[in-house]
């Protein structure tokens, strides 16, 4: 597909370009197969936060309460979670 039209996760924002990367491998998901589960439904709150809490360690090196903060800070301002009460 178009690099223009590469979609983003609707919830972390993670850009998905093969098919592995979208929930369940469907490429229609609106989610990435970290936040989406195998038929393409929001996982919980709670998995999603600690998935990319999870990342945020290994690819920045933070400490996991650092990396706890910022990731809900990033999914805060996320479609997906910006209702969330
Ligand atoms: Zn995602």
């Amino acid at each position: 597909m178009p690099e223009a039209l590469c979609p983003s996760c609707g919830s972390c924002g993670f850009p998905m370009r093969a098919p592995a990367d979208f929930a369940g491998g469907r490429i229609d998901a609106a989610y990435c197969s970290s936040c989406g589960d195998e038929a393409g439904q929001l996982r919980p709150y709670d998995e999603v936060l600690q998935v990319n809490a999870d990342y945020l360690v290994r690819q920045q090196g933070l400490d996991p309460g650092a990396a706890r903060e910022l990731a809900g800070a990033l999914l805060a301002g996320m479609p997906a979670w910006k209702h969330r009460a």
